[in-house]
């Protein structure tokens, strides 16, 4: 048996490092140690270097709306470091009728743009006299019955962007449950986005001008979060890795947590890894667990550099939609986000491939997803024959989908936390999928952690949708 600690934090990625850096800052005297299972802390955060170029394995970026995430980095100083590529200068492209279509970044400006004709955009109004619609509708069926069939096109960029992920399987309810309250709430979302604006009018917020959010990310790249996150842990004292966690059980006094190092016990366990991680551990807890697993999606990076001679059309990169039968999801223009990721004289750009609909070209070799890759960018970017230099990375981690039935999962989720004092469940997929939700959700379980209590019920929030 190894030492016993207050608190055992499965999982050494973003939330796992997130609760860590947050127990050491408020209460230094609290004992914690952080258990995992690979070699190294960051998870699915990687960012990749090589012969002057830098590109990343998972996340490129997190944006600066969200206000956990921007205390984080006060705490930890990385806000004199980071970068910053802001929405409002950095257009973004849908490839939609075999061109770049340049998007504005909100919904609402969409409308207003030549992109979509008017007979749709009165259909778009429509949607104040919609009906509500019933049951557990995914994205594409809710989006097409509320506001007709001209934004599916761009709706289904969003969520390939974000997900990687198939409008058609993702539910309403699960990705998006604040705009899902609106409608049920005031029986159409334009109506309750607009009490909310008035709302705040009149209580003096809307005097706070509205400012859209910037991209972030670091200059050595996205690894510099965990990295700085995990520069106080202690490998043997407070950080054990190459330890997969295998059981969790109650005791008397609190929990014995099962690893292939050992076992541990701990008045508190933090489960902070993916949700398929802690399915098959909350399953030993509780067999009445109502899903044993979740879709997930992979994603390959074709990573392409060139003489800088050769000119991107400006902007973050574009997203490609199903209709477009393309073979890239799409690409980010690295160098256009954040320059200086390229050997001098070079640019960067990555084109991502696979997701929820493709699942089988990340199986294809190096060789052939490079070529077709190429083949179907150069159809659209004025590019030469060759590339000054080519890369294929592959995620550590799929992307958890949250499709039908995850509400169910969520509410079981707080049934039992409900009987179970001194667990506490986040990490990728339990409460959104982006830097943000992780950044938010693990800090919400520190605070919970520090005052002795459940983690309380989060709020339902309507989330911007950018580009
Ligand atoms: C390809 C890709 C691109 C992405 N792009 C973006 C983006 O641009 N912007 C954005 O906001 N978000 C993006 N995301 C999502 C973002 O990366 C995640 O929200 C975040 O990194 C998840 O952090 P986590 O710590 O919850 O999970 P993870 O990063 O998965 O970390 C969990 C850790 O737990 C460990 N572990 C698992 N099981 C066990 C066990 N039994 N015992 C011990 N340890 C265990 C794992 O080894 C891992 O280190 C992307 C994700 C992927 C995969």
């Amino acid at each position: 048996m190894n030492d016993s600690y207050q608190t055992l934090i499965i999982g050494g990625g973003l939330s796992g490092l997130v609760v860590a850096h947050k127990l050491r800052l408020h209460n230094p005297g609290h004992r914690f140690a952080v258990l995992e299972k690979s070699e190294r802390p960051g998870g699915v955060i990687a960012t990749h270097c090589d012969q002057g170029y830098m590109s990343e394995r998972g996340p490129h970026g997190f944006l600066d709306n969200c206000e956990e995430s921007r205390q984080i980095l006060a705490e930890t100083g990385l806000d004199r470091e980071s970068i910053k590529a802001p929405l409002i200068d950095f257009v973004r492209y849908v490839r939609l009728g075999g061109k770049l279509n340049l998007i504005p970044q909100t919904p609402g400006k969409i409308l207003l743009a030549p992109l979509v004709p008017w007979h749709a955009k009165l259909r778009v109004l429509a949607e104040l006299w919609q009906p509500v619609v019933d049951g557990e509708p995914t994205v594409a069926k809710w989006a097409h019955h509320r506001f007709g069939p001209a934004l599916l096109p761009y709706l289904d960029a969003v969520f390939t962007g974000t997900y990687a992920g198939d409008f058609d399987r993702l539910t309403i309810d699960s990705v998006m449950p604040g705009v899902r309250a609106l409608e049920k709430q005031y029986g159409s979302v334009l109506r309750g986005l607009l009490v909310g604006v008035l709302a705040k009018r009149k209580s003096g917020d809307a005097k706070t001008p509205f400012r859209m959010p910037a991209m972030t990310s670091f200059p050595q790249g996205m690894q510099r979060l965990p990295e700085r996150l995990a520069e106080h842990l202690c490998p043997g004292r407070d950080l054990f890795l190459n330890t997969t966690v295998t059981g969790v059980q109650p005791t008397g006094k609190g929990w014995l947590v099962e690893a292939s190092e050992g076992q541990y016990q701990a008045k508190n366990v933090v489960f902070a890894v993916p949700v398929n991680a802690a399915l098959p551990l909350l399953a030993g807890l509780d067999p009445s667990i109502p899903e044993r697993s979740l879709p997930s999606t992979w994603l390959a990076t074709v990573v392409f550099g060139f003489k800088d001679t050769v000119k991107l059309p400006p902007g973050f990169g574009f997203l490609a939609p199903e209709v477009e039968q393309r073979f890239t999801l799409g690409a980010l223009f690295s160098s256009n986000m954040f320059p200086g990721r390229a050997p001098k004289g070079h640019m960067v750009f990555e084109t991502l491939i696979g997701g929820r609909r493709h699942p089988k070209r990340v199986e294809l070799d190096d060789k052939t997803l490079t070529h077709k890759a190429f083949e179907d960018v150069r159809e659209i970017l004025d590019l030469p024959e060759q590339p000054a230099y080519t890369t294929v990375l592959r995620s550590s981690g799929g992307i958890p989908q949250l499709e039908r039935n995850y509400p169910r999962l969520l509410a079981w989720r707080e049934r039992f936390l409900g009987t179970r004092r001194g667990l506490h469940i986040c990490g990728f997929g339990w409460d959104g999928i982006g830097l943000n939700d992780m950044m938010k959700h693990a800090t919400r379980v520190s605070e919970a952690l520090l005052r002795d209590t459940g983690t309380p019920r989060a709020n339902v929030e309507v989330k911007g949708i950018y580009f």
